[in-house]
């Protein structure tokens, strides 16, 4: 019976946190979650959050459950948000937006998706990922392998070879793609190399499935970091993709996303809604509301809209912020003559440091800085008054 059951292993990222807590070193830093974090490193409630739900408030706005598909004006909200108010997809209505439990459900809610109605389709993922992809494709029983990705050599994109696997996965795959600021490398393709990947997507008959989890958070621009998937789009393709609020607006706990399905009619966009709608009740019957009314407040009011994104400059501001004083840090104190430009070319909340599994460790075991075993640093935990001693964990670390 239950006495059978074996201990899990605890999970690569939040086991990090967990991790943390326990330890009782003044000089402890965690930079293994992506959460954004104060110069004082506390956590960090955007003023227009707080403005939204002052709003619920005095509305009174009720507790009552959601559809099934959720909130419709968030819906709408976050459809225009990603294509721009004017795409012809939305216009069309060849859009299935589905509200979903953050990006973490949207993509699982897809994943169902994708094993009912295309069985023993495959879904080529980045080498590296966000943890967490594996998971849900192996939880949804969905096929997945890897295409290349990171070039440890050049720490920055390996683009043959992110091609050449794409046009070796079978006809019809599912290709995931980050939108925008990699997770966990920080390296996104440029422009002309997302015409490539789309070229060879449209020539394999693949779908492109992006996952959005940093929209505005990675250049402070909301259409700058969508142009990857609007530039997919516009050539009228069938397109998936999740979308998370945790970053770009702080809910990370309210469990606030979106799953969009382009399709190439409105009525085959209908019918794909009808199913997801299926697949979400058994799961979690509806999503929750509160952050669904947050992001429909402050996109919906234009006092509200214009300051979420002044708040958003301002965090992706401070992020590049450490991330140059990181660098200065690292070139001033090392003597070994390494190259540390990669980490100003990085781009988003994480730096991929290249540090190893036992120099990853040697961070926490010494120095009590906390990070994934990838060598994944969050640079959104991170303050200029540590970096000086950030930089001196990090020499220690490479020479060790
Ligand atoms: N995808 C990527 C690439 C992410 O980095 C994250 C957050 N770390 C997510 C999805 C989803 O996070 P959430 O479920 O909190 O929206």
């Amino acid at each position: 019976r239950f006495d059978g059951v074996t201990m899990a292993p605890p999970d690569p990222i939040l086991g990090v946190s967990e991790a943390f807590r326990a330890d009782t070193n003044a000089m402890k830093l965690n930079l293994g979650v992506g959460a954004y974090r104060t110069e004082e490193l506390q956590p960090y409630v955007l003023d227009v959050v707080k403005k939204a739900e002052n709003l619920m408030l005095e509305r009174g706005d009720n507790k009552e459950y959601l559809p099934i598909e959720g909130l419709a004006a968030f819906n709408k909200a976050t459809a225009e948000l990603l294509f721009g108010a004017d795409n012809p997809v939305i216009k069309q209505q060849r859009v299935a937006t589905v509200q979903g439990l953050s990006g973490t459900g949207s993509l699982r809610l897809a994943a169902a998706l994708i094993e009912r109605y295309f069985p023993g389709a495959k879904v080529v993922i980045s080498s590296p990922t966000w943890g967490n992809h594996k998971n849900i494709f192996n939880d949804a029983r969905v096929p997945w392998s890897e295409y290349r990705y990171y070039d440890p050599k050049t720490v920055g994109l390996d683009f043959e070879g992110m091609i050449s696997d794409i046009k070796a996965a079978p006809d019809g795959s599912f290709v995931l793609l980050h939108g925008c600021a990699h997770n966990p490398t920080g390296i996104d393709p440029t422009p002309e190399q997302w015409e490539k990947i789309a070229d060879v997507i449209q020539e394999k008959n693949h779908i492109p499935f992006f996952d959005v989890a940093y929209q505005g958070f990675a250049s402070g621009s909301l259409d700058a970091d969508a142009a990857s998937v609007r530039l997919f789009v516009a050539r009228d393709m069938e397109v998936l993709i999740a979308q998370s609020y945790s970053k770009n607006l702080g809910l990370y706990a309210e469990r606030i996303g979106a799953i969009n399905v382009v399709c190439s009619s409105a009525d085959a966009a209908t019918r794909v809604k009808s199913q997801l709608k299926r697949l979400a009740r058994p799961m979690y019957s509806n999503p929750p509301v509160h952050g669904a009314r947050i992001v429909a407040n402050v996109v919906g009011d234009p006092t509200l809209f214009n300051e979420w994104k002044a708040e958003m400059e301002m965090m992706a501001g401070r992020i590049k912020n450490v991330r140059q004083k990181l660098f200065d840090s690292l070139s001033a104190k090392d003597k070994s003559g390494k190259d540390w430009s990669f980490i100003l070319k990085q781009i988003g909340m994480f730096s991929f440091t290249g540090l190893n599994k036992a120099q990853s460790e040697h961070m926490t075991n010494k120095w009590h800085v906390y990070m994934t075993k990838d060598g994944r640093i969050s640079l959104a935990g991170l303050s200029l008054a540590k970096c000086e001693y950030l930089a001196d964990a990090i020499i220690d670390s490479f020479h060790n």
